[in-house]
């Protein structure tokens, strides 16, 4: 069984940090660590799950600041969609320098691409790219639930008028790629409540 548990740990800007695991084989992934967090390394440890994977949805400063710290504590690499790779390494790109705070973080290990798949015991999570917030969002489907970074929020979209951002291209993400999926897949948004697929074809103002 799939475990999916999230996490603020920056304030701020209310980013939820999610750490999805299977319990039969405590394999792990630790998505969008918005900062360094002891409070979640303790958390991450007291599970007792094998962190295997850090991954962003998208390359902006409130997704990406606690990568190095959790991938070098738990020895794991880093993956983002290749569209966004140079975001970690320049702190214009990720925002973080308008945040007040220069981001420039090591380059990712592994790059996501469209429909690529990544094993957690017995299940699969998979890649959906979802342009249109940046240009390299992903979302990540895994069992009933789909990790929805920036593209879809609760009854809200992410913007689009961040450098690379499109609202054609995240209309056409969420009708083509998420709205396609069965209604009952809960949604876990990178900001804000969980809601699920079928809920927001019928509730959310920005795509009907
Ligand atoms: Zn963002
Ligand atoms: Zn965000």
């Amino acid at each position: 069984m799939i475990h999916i548990e999230s996490y603020i740990l920056l304030k701020e800007y209310q980013t939820n940090t999610y750490l999805l695991w299977d319990d039969l084989s405590k394999d792990a992934v630790l998505v969008d660590p918005s900062v360094p967090s002891e409070d979640m390394a303790q958390t991450v440890k007291s599970k007792q799950v094998k962190l295997k994977l850090v991954i962003n949805t998208h390359g902006h400063g409130d997704h990406i600041a606690g990568n190095n710290y959790f991938a070098s504590l738990f020895s794991c690499p880093v993956a983002i969609h290749p569209l966004d790779a140079n975001m970690l390494i320049d702190n214009r790109k990720n925002l973080s320098t308008y945040m007040g705070y220069d981001l420039k973080l090591k380059s990712a290990d592994i790059m996501l691409n469209a429909g690529d798949k990544y094993c957690l015991g017995n299940h699969t999570l998979k890649v959906i790219h979802t342009p249109g917030h940046t240009a390299g969002s992903i979302c990540l489907l895994i069992d009933k639930y789909l990790i929805s970074g920036d593209t879809l929020f609760e009854q809200s979209i992410g913007r689009t008028d961040f450098p690379g951002g499109s609202h054609t291209d995240i209309i056409k993400s969420i009708k083509e790629k998420l709205f396609i999926l069965p209604d009952d897949i809960l949604v876990f948004p990178g900001h804000g409540p969980t809601t699920s697929i079928g809920l927001e074809k019928i509730n959310n103002p920005f795509v009907n």
